[in-house]
């Protein structure tokens, strides 16, 4: 069951509200390389990205927005930290999103003008609390980065916005501790009713990073929290997507484009599963239809352990075994796994 929230709009994409939880990610070429940033927002498009973060820290850099909203339909999110100059120029420049924190602008008077802006033209700002830089004050107040201190922190920033009676307000508190993290989304979800970005932040190696943002965001996705996601990964974009929708689907979201399952090998295994499971992701990566694709190794167990598979092999001895909806269908000679990703083509077309 979704937490119920408040719902945005980011170009033409509702965000909270109970609509589809939206996967996102920010662009890391250097920002004066318009066409590299154009070029990766494209490959984050075809990935399947619903929302792009890029960040216009000087009012110039807003040069960057007017490329990328030319160049994808996908809405972009201008990432803004101390100028509130900035963020005017994004605006003006067609961003469809502000991430600032409305305390770190210079002032009430600043605070009023980006949030006049964004009312003009229906665009949301999303308070962005990290644990890397908390306030001092909180720090000293709550003895380190702790949940109540994210919160708090959240709460002073949307109330700097509520003066000036701006509502459009998305939140997301960060940190890297994954417990710390749930325990703040928790805290906020029931102080308020504003729309959640959610993710861990500095997450390590790619390895580790796709484990913490899999159990936090996971776990709070689990538990109807989150109305749009980032998996940081010290990793490219396309992959932050990829992960994005996979911790979706496996949270049980309805995720559009096929499902791999694969057994985890054993001693009767008859054929490479994890290199054939890799090699049938990449050809239908793309695909947006849903469907459940089995590779099992061995055709003792492999059809009735992946029943509930739409398509599926498993290994002989230089053979394969086509099952659909467990049930065996015929046997795939020579190369099978090509005729493999045949059948699933045929499958997914109908
Ligand atoms: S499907 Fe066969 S090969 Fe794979 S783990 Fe099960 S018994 Fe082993």
């Amino acid at each position: 069951m979704r937490r119920q929230t408040r719902r945005v709009m980011v170009g033409g994409l509702p965000l909270g509200g109970g609509s589809p939880v939206l996967v996102q990610s920010m662009l890391n070429v250097p920002i004066e390389d318009i066409e590299g940033n154009v070029a990766q927002a494209k490959r984050l498009a075809a990935a399947g990205c619903e929302i792009i973060r890029v960040t216009t820290p000087h009012p110039a850099d807003a040069a960057v927005i007017t490329a990328l909203k030319q160049a994808v339909s996908v809405p972009i999110v201008a990432d803004i930290h101390f100028d509130y100059q900035a963020a005017l120029a994004a605006v003006e420049a067609g961003a469809d999103k502000i991430r600032l924190n409305p305390g770190n602008i210079g002032g009430d008077d600043h605070v009023a003008a980006v949030a006049e802006a964004c009312r003009a033209r229906h665009i949301p700002i999303r308070i962005g609390v990290n644990g890397g830089s908390l306030e001092k004050n909180l720090l000293a107040a709550y003895g380190g980065v702790t949940a109540d201190a994210l919160v708090e922190s959240a709460m002073r920033h949307a109330a700097l916005l509520e003066k000036h009676d701006f509502g459009d307000i998305v939140i997301s508190i960060k940190a890297s501790h994954v417990p710390t993290v749930v325990e703040a989304y928790r805290k906020l979800s029931a102080r308020c009713d504003y729309p959640l970005h959610v993710g861990v932040t500095e997450t390590g190696t790619y390895r580790m990073g796709l484990i913490k943002s899999g159990m936090g965001i996971g776990t709070l996705l689990l538990e109807g929290i989150g109305d749009t996601i980032r998996v940081s990964l010290t990793d490219t974009p396309e992959n932050e997507v990829r992960a994005g929708f996979d911790i979706l689907r496996a949270a049980g979201h309805e995720v559009p484009g096929p499902e791999i399952i694969s057994c985890p090998t054993c001693g009767r295994t008859n054929i490479d599963v994890a290199g054939i499971a890799e090699r049938v992701e990449e050809r239908m990566r793309g695909c947006k239809k849903p469907v459940k694709i089995a590779v099992m190794g061995c055709v003792v167990n492999g059809p009735g352990e992946a029943k509930d598979a739409d398509i599926g092999i498993a290994g002989g001895k230089g053979c394969a075994m086509l099952f659909i909806k467990g049930r065996q269908i015929r046997r795939l000679d020579g190369d099978f796994v090509e005729e493999f990703c045949a059948e699933i083509e045929r499958l997914v077309s109908e």
